[in-house]
């Protein structure tokens, strides 16, 4: 079985977007703040949405199940207040919860969440419960950054965040450390914002005891791990500075990598430095790079070309593609048995 555990619902129909674009102007014009039932889209436009999108390309390229969240950029977390993200979220993780049951062997949710800059995170945690116990969703997108570039948050190691982790751990639940659109003009939301964020992500964890306080919080740092794998001399030479434990140790129990990297020269690194057993396959798509790559002939995306060529044995290929997956993802694993796979 291949899951990927990082696709977000970026072809949603044109009637979200219209309806957030309502939102948005509501936000300085309280009078034409559209309500939630405003917002209408029918199983056949959702399902017609999947089909001709994400899941024909699923079967294209042989992938069997995606963990599914709402699209990454447009979580938007430093648009409006509180009350707007909220309004947001609940909306967006309602239409991948729809998708996971109209499309049950493909899909499966993870949850945005309604965060704001400078509210407290524990204000998340009733849709937080919402998407894990009644929609079945398996994890949770965390964005590390919810002012959009500009990191007025605290780092994930402080205590600002531990009512999330508190939570995540009493579901057993792994949270995907995703930042959404930057309205930072110097960072490119997907070029840089992104990568910048993993790579803080890790090194935010690194010089804490973070997994000390939570040893079985999981987080999984998408795109590659933006920055650590190819900077693995550094990372480690600067934990040895500061006389922590060696990285296996301090992190690797507690922080995984997905394969949403688009060469094959950077796969070959990832699966060359990092343990096989952190390593989850991805693609990320539909997402932000959607073109063929002229030197192969491919999409930049399809990364289960660059698994199967790189110099892994059939084992450990599995645990890239299913293992890993049902061990981070103990709700997903379960969902699994559950219909008999
Ligand atoms: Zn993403």
């Amino acid at each position: 079985m291949i899951i990927d555990v990082h696709g977000h619902y970026t072809t949603a129909p044109k009637a979200l977007e219209e309806w957030r674009n309502r939102q948005i102007a509501g936000i300085k014009d309280p009078s034409v703040m559209p309500k939630v039932s405003e917002l209408k889209i029918s199983d056949d436009e959702l399902r017609e949405s999947i089909e001709s999108n994400q899941l024909k390309k699923m079967k294209e390229r042989g992938s069997d199940l995606t963990v599914f969240s709402p699209r990454a950029s447009f979580m938007a977390h430093h648009i409006g207040d509180f009350q707007v993200s909220s309004t947001w979220a609940g909306i967006c993780n309602e239409l991948c919860y729809r998708v996971s049951q109209l499309f049950p062997d493909n899909f499966i949710g993870v949850a945005m969440l309604p965060q704001s800059p400078g509210v407290d995170p524990k204000t998340c945690i009733p849709e937080l419960e919402k998407c894990i116990k009644e929609y079945g969703f398996v994890g949770i997108n965390l964005n590390p950054d919810p002012s959009g570039g500009h990191w007025t948050s605290p780092p994930l190691s402080d205590r600002h965040w531990y009512p999330i982790y508190e939570k995540m751990v009493e579901l057993d639940i792994p949270a995907m450390i995703h930042v959404s659109t930057s309205c930072n003009a110097c960072f490119h939301t997907t070029g840089a914002h992104y990568l910048n964020a993993d790579t803080t992500a890790f090194m935010q964890c690194l010089t804490s005891d973070l997994f000390k306080d939570f040893p079985t919080l999981k987080f999984l740092i998408p795109h590659g791990g933006g920055a650590v794998p190819y900077h693995w001399g550094r990372f480690r030479g600067l934990a040895q500075e500061m006389k922590k434990p060696l990285l296996k140790d301090h992190l690797l129990n507690n922080i995984f990598f997905d394969t949403c990297v688009y060469h094959q020269p950077g796969i070959d690194l990832l699966t060359g430095v990092i343990p096989i057993d952190n390593i989850l396959f991805a693609s990320e798509m539909i997402g932000a790079v959607r073109g063929i790559d002229p030197e192969t002939g491919f999409y930049y995306d399809d990364t289960k070309r660059y698994i199967e060529a790189a110099k892994l044995t059939p084992e450990q290929r599995h645990q890239i593609y299913e293992g890993n997956a049902r061990r981070v993802f103990p709700r997903l694993d379960a969902a699994l048995k559950a219909q008999g796979k």
